[in-house]
């Protein structure tokens, strides 16, 4: 499916933070959701149960990982962990942490305003690179 843009390695790739054999995983450039994270499959497949055991564990691994160090640095309250593709139909799951009270990070103050309602996807924050790079940085040296 050449004209699936996941499949396509495009500028999403500078939100890389870990690879491995079957799994990448990003930070979303949309930090509404400090921390807010995406696993994605690395070849086609649009159903998450489609995967493989091997793709299963790897899928395990990272988002554990991830999870760990995104508790480590922001302490949220819960995650949501989503599995969509409406409109992107190539298989990944989005990790948003989910806070009852403000965060602060690098003197900006994150807020979710969903808090005990379903997170809103289209939900944006007006952050600069140097931030968004700054969050990755964290993610990734934890990871
Ligand atoms: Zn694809």
């Amino acid at each position: 499916m050449d004209e699936c843009k996941l499949c396509q390695e495009g500028d999403f790739e500078k939100y890389l933070i870990s690879e491995d054999q079957y799994w990448k995983v990003y930070l979303n450039p949309n930090q509404a959701y400090l921390g807010r994270g995406l696993i994605k499959l690395k070849r086609h497949s649009e159903d998450l149960f489609d995967i493989d055991s091997n793709e299963q564990q790897e899928l395990f691994d990272f988002g554990t990982r991830y999870r760990n160090a995104v508790n480590e640095l922001f302490t949220p309250d819960m995650f949501n962990y989503v599995s969509a593709g409406n409109r992107m139909p190539h298989l990944h799951i989005h990790i948003v942490p989910r806070y009852s009270s403000e965060r602060e990070f690098h003197g900006i103050t994150f807020n979710d305003n969903k808090w005990t309602d379903t997170y809103d996807p289209s939900e944006k924050m007006d952050l600069s690179e140097d931030i968004i790079k700054n969050i990755l940085e964290s993610i990734k040296s934890r990871f």
